[in-house]
């Protein structure tokens, strides 16, 4: 097997242990044993596919095919190798496996471009394990903020204890470079410079329904939507459910269903692209004979504009105020996570419809409503985005499936994309002489 599929195939071989945390189904969390795996057997793909890798300071694997000239600036593929808890297998592993496959290709012709190839494999995207998300691509991006030493994980491990524990013993990695202990004192040095990428391309499942209801296989990203993630804290006080009457409770948990059905109700009025969710959802103590004293959950809020998204955020923050007070209950709302909107690069966006209408592909245009490493990559170079259908819309889910058929057209277009990426930098490169 080749291309496309085969990088669906390979996607289902990384589904299951040992690259998953879990017996059945798929966690694979940033600097976790099914990471380490992970890393040495994609590694093995990129040395198959004729590249020197290497593992970055921030734990990214990075692979790099040279171009006709050693140290020429590169076109960068990539994105991530973690996974959401019971995720689906191709919500990032198929970027790159199919990085990799162009790779392969342009390898097999033994052919060497005036850019070289690098694909990146990020290590954390989704926030699983860490409560920060894309810390691996911003650390690349060099947009990191907030005090990385104070990240921790649900079990208290810090993100600095995880990353000096991380075994760096890889079989392909070290085989090319030096061992690199992994140190938070040099994470920010996973930084690119400008100077050094000439773009970056991410080829990603949907994660939607549109190209599926379409009749399309594929589709190319406009932009990605505006994004805040705020971290609530509600308190109250905690009672005996037997004997606490009921005006003089201070039931946090109820009050928390009202804000989340408030959160709820905020979106749906705004008819719109805009979407709230409470996604995450704690009571404490979590006993049934106890009133609950203290809830702590998630607000997601997204949008194609940021103003329409900031719209929300305040009348859902206002709304929220107005229900803690009437219930006598301490409201923390801390925001962890501001996103703005990107759109994707016009002159990167064109060679890609080109090379859809080359494969025959109709030409359908979509924001995403979700976060992307692409989008982060945009702070540091032009970026480019394309879709992949997947099954009835499903993703971070384990019924997440994607036709191998369709992998096998993005590896086309992708091919196609760097055909034409090496027409205009010859072209530009003539006309610097002329
Ligand atoms: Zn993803």
């Amino acid at each position: 097997m080749v291309g496309g599929a085969r990088a669906a195939a390979r996607c289902d071989v990384l589904g299951r242990a040992p690259y998953s945390e879990f017996e059945h189904g798929l966690y694979r969390g940033y600097l976790t044993p099914a990471h380490h795996t992970t890393l040495d057997l994609v590694g093995a793909w990129m040395v198959e596919a004729g590249m020197h890798v290497d593992l970055d300071p921030a734990a990214n694997l990075l692979g790099r095919y040279e171009g006709q000239n050693p140290g020429a600036p590169a076109l960068v593929i990539g994105s991530h190798l973690d996974s959401v808890r019971d995720g689906g297998r191709y919500d990032g592993p198929l970027g790159v496996l199919l990085g990799i496959e162009c790779v392969a290709a342009l390898n097999d012709q033994q052919r060497r471009l005036p850019f070289a190839i690098e694909v990146y494999g990020f290590g954390d995207e989704e926030g699983s394990r860490f409560p920060a998300a894309m810390l691996t691509s911003r650390a690349v991006a060099g947009t990191l903020d907030g005090d990385l030493a104070r990240i921790a994980d649900a079990d208290g491990v810090s993100l600095a204890a995880a990353l000096a524990s991380f075994k760096t013993d890889y079989d392909v990695v070290t085989a090319s470079t030096p061992t690199r202990r992994l140190d938070l004192k040099t994470f920010e040095a996973a930084r690119r410079s400008p100077g050094d990428i000439v773009g970056y391309l991410e080829a990603h499942i949907e994660q939607g329904p549109v190209l599926e209801a379409e009749g399309l296989a594929l589709g190319i990203v406009t932009g990605i939507a505006a994004q805040l993630r705020y971290a609530v804290t509600l308190r109250g006080a905690a009672g005996h459910a037997g004997t606490s009457s009921m005006p003089l409770r201070r039931d946090a948990l109820a009050g928390a269903a009202e804000m989340v059905l408030a959160v709820e109700q905020v979106a749906r009025r705004d008819a719109s692209d805009l979407v709230a969710t409470v996604g995450k959802f704690e009571a404490a103590p979590g006993a049934a004979n106890v009133i609950a004293g203290e809830v702590r959950f998630s607000i997601d809020i997204r949008a194609g504009e940021a103003a329409r998204r900031d719209r929300a955020a305040k009348a859902i923050e206002e709304k929220l105020e107005l229900l803690a007070s009437q219930r006598g209950l301490v409201l923390d709302l801390a925001l962890v996570h501001d996103l703005p909107a990107s759109p994707c690069d016009a002159a990167l966006m064109q060679l890609l419809e080109s090379a859809m209408a080359e494969a025959g592909q109709p030409l359908r245009r979509l924001v995403s409503g979700a976060g992307h490493d692409a989008m982060v990559m945009s702070a540091l170079c032009p970026a480019a985005m394309l879709f992949i259908r997947c099954k009835d819309g499903v993703s971070h889910n384990p019924a997440e499936h994607v036709e191998p058929g369709d992998a096998d057209v993005a590896l086309e277009v992708m091919l196609g994309f760097i055909e034409r990426l090496n027409r205009k930098v010859l072209g530009e490169s003539l006309a610097d002489r002329t």
